[in-house]
């Protein structure tokens, strides 16, 4: 059994927290399944890949090296992880579900002849088989998936996935990747704002919806994030059409999925759409006047009230408790 392989993606020098998820997933599955997890990463290894991924549950670490490789390219990475894959025959190719692993993953798949289950949330083992779970109808049921091939390629929610640091530290092999033709490269990425949370890594998301009743009362949603030291600030997709908040904090179907060790929803209804993108979320609390709002059915707490007088009082409070811890 030659075990999982998962890519390990790099962004701003650092492996990404959601690849590192991935691996400890890999490795929890690996014992039942057999075989070992090896990390593939393409470009410059960042220099402490060989410990982060090693800790995350990774055997081994492969930095595929290539003159080409200094700007992320979807066939030219796929080629190149095709290449591994093929030498080392895994039973699973695993990478986190980011905009760059859902662009990547199709394209492996295509080249290693693999099925391939998207944004899963789950996995088990039957019969020495890989079955993924996976949210479908906007997150109303979850479908379970076996690959009619021999190797599955799958993509991981971020967040959802326990990152564990059980392992030991391993060193980076660098292999040449070899002849790669790239024919399409991202030349340039521009983050919309430096340094700010994005709402799918953020362990707390602080979501206002149209009961906000304008831009101009972000500053509560964003008093409470701050109050929290490592909260995003995620919206509806009807503020984001009202154009209150950029397109990139939308949560819902048509926005960014997350799942958060909090959510907050504030003045969101609760739309199945909305719900799609954090009904996975570990603990979910709802702000809504009305008692009724749908949002209430997939909350673990409610608070039936006003967002302009309930915000206040809850950012105070967590300003309080995180002082005196
Ligand atoms: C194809 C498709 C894709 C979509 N994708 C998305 C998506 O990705 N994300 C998304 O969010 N939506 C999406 N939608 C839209 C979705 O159906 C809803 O229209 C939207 O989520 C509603 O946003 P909202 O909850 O902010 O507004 P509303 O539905 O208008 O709800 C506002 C809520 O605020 C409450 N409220 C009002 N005042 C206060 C107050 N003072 N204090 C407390 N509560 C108050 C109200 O009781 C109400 O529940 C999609 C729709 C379609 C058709």
């Amino acid at each position: 059994m030659a075990g999982i392989l998962v890519y390990a993606e790099v962004r701003n020098g650092a492996v990404r927290k959601a690849s590192l998820e991935a691996v400890s997933e890999a490795a929890r599955l690996t014992k039942e399944l057999g075989g070992s997890v090896s990390a593939v990463l393409v470009g410059a290894a960042p220099a402490n890949a060989g410990e982060v991924l090693g800790k995350a549950g990774a055997s081994e670490v492969i930095a595929l090296a290539g003159p080409k490789f200094t700007q992320y390219s979807g066939d030219g990475y796929a080629a190149a992880i095709h290449k591994v894959a093929a030498q080392m025959q895994p039973t699973a190719i695993f990478v986190a579900s980011t905009p760059q692993g859902k662009d990547l993953a199709p394209q492996v798949a295509v080249l290693t002849h693999a099925g391939v289950a998207s944004d899963c949330v789950g996995f088990t083992v039957a019969g020495g088989k890989l079955l993924a779970k996976r949210p479908v109808y906007a997150g109303k049921a979850t479908l379970t998936v076996k690959a009619a091939e021999s190797l599955l390629v799958a993509t991981l929610r971020p967040n959802v996935f326990a990152q564990t640091d059980a392992g030991a530290p391993v060193a980076v092999t660098t292999r040449e990747a070899g002849e790669v033709s790239l024919r399409a490269v991202v030349k340039e990425v521009l983050a919309a704002v430096a340094n700010k949370l994005d709402v799918t890594e953020a362990p707390v998301v602080v979501s206002g919806g149209r009961g906000m009743k304008g831009p101009e009362h972000w500053g509560l949603l964003e008093a409470l994030a701050t109050a929290f030291g490592n909260a995003a600030v995620g919206a509806s997709r009807a503020v984001v059409d009202a154009g209150w908040r950029p397109h990139d904090e939308q949560v819902g179907q048509t926005g960014k999925t997350v799942s958060p060790t909090l959510y907050i929803a504030c003045g969101i209804s609760g739309a199945i759409q909305h719900l799609a993108g954090m009904s996975s979320s570990r603990v979910i609390v709802a702000i809504n006047k009305d008692p009724e709002a749908p949002i209430f059915k997939v909350a673990d707490y409610g608070i039936v009230g006003d967002v302009f007088e309930v915000l206040p009082v809850l950012t105070e409070e967590v300003r309080r408790l995180r002082a005196a811890s």
